[in-house]
């Protein structure tokens, strides 16, 4: 996520989407524009889906769109998270205070919205090694800092009250299911109504753009890291099953024909990994040589990003035993 100059100005106007169903663009200052969050109205229940950044404009907006449908802040019987990136959770705490009500999210999202210090020094740590095996140099490694920055900025010190699991009933929504939706975060929920088939993928599946499968450290110091975008084809092979007649984003547009998108985001991820094998044919290269090729213009401005579509790709290669990998004095080469 890169902050831009200006804030787009959200018309924060809430479109019912669906049957009770809400969808309200939210400011953010980042390159991907507003944030949907959605209000889900059963018999006078109100559930909150996502919160947006910490900004006085997500603040003013959220507060706003709820006047338009005759709500208000104080409304909100429970707040659910669909993820924890900062767009979508940045002023939990806040929103929190006055709604005084149970937040519900992943268990793996709880570290990130406590912004728990133990686990964002490992979290650190983790980027730091990992950006040297990709063959970073020295000076580029305060992204790392950059990076915990932008957090620090955007996001207050929040918490979760209760974890959803995969399948599980939704709290006082008997007709919806939380769909387990690793990839794009460890923390990725999904939420689906059977009745109508209609499913609030938060940035599992965005119509607009295709959703980065980021590369997040493990949820302890004795395992490995997650192979991300494996996990995110996973995920988006269990979706394209299921029965969906839209969807509802985190980001843009709702999905009417989920399975054709699904399809064209996994041919699109072959296609990278045949551009990556070409840049190897003329010998071993690093992660970070390869982000290089990949994405000329990119690379040195969205570090984070390119390195994990970048090392996803690689991921998957290894996965399927197309490439190899050499680790020269903690560097590492792959190679065909
Ligand atoms: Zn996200
Ligand atoms: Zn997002």
């Amino acid at each position: 996520m890169s902050a831009k100059s200006s804030q787009t100005p959200s018309n924060a106007t809430p479109t019912q989407v669906a049957n009770g169903v809400y969808q309200l663009p939210l400011p953010t200052p980042f390159a991907v524009g507003d944030v949907n969050v959605y209000i889900i109205m059963d018999n006078d229940h109100m559930t909150l889906v996502d919160v947006g950044p910490y900004t006085e404009e997500a603040w003013l907006a959220l507060n706003q769109g709820l006047q338009v449908i005759g709500k208000k802040l104080e409304d909100v019987d429970q707040i659910i998270l669909t993820h924890h990136h900062v767009d979508h959770i940045g002023q939990l705490e806040r929103v929190k205070q006055v709604t005084q009500t149970a937040v519900y999210a992943h268990p793996l999202a709880a570290p990130y919205v406590e912004l728990n210090e133990s686990f964002m020094q490992f979290h650190d740590q983790f980027f730091t090694r990992l950006y040297r095996e990709c063959g970073m140099q020295e000076e580029l490694l305060d992204v790392v800092k950059r990076y915990r920055g932008m957090m620090n900025k955007f996001q207050q010190k929040s918490s979760v009250d209760y974890w959803l699991e995969h399948e599980q009933v939704l709290p006082h929504l008997p007709d919806w299911q939380v769909i387990y939706t690793p990839g794009h975060s460890q923390s990725h929920l999904s939420l689906y109504r059977l009745a109508d088939q209609v499913m609030i993928a938060g940035d599992h599946l965005i119509a607009h753009v295709s959703s980065n499968a980021f590369i997040e450290p493990p949820r302890d110091q004795s395992s490995t890291r997650p192979l991300t975008l494996v996990q995110y084809r996973t995920s988006l092979e269990m979706v394209a099953a299921m029965d969906v007649k839209m969807v509802f984003s985190g980001h843009g547009e709702p999905i009417l024909n989920h399975r054709k998108l699904i399809m064209e985001r996994l041919q699109k991820t072959w296609d990278r990994t045949a551009d990556i094998r070409r840049y190897l044919h003329d010998g071993p290269k690093t992660a970070f040589e390869l982000a290089a090729l990949l994405f000329p213009k990119l690379y040195l401005k969205e570090l984070p990003l390119v390195i994990s579509e970048t090392l996803g790709h690689i991921d998957l290669l290894v996965t399927v035993g197309q490439i190899k990998v050499d680790n020269r004095e903690g560097v590492l080469y792959y190679q065909l």
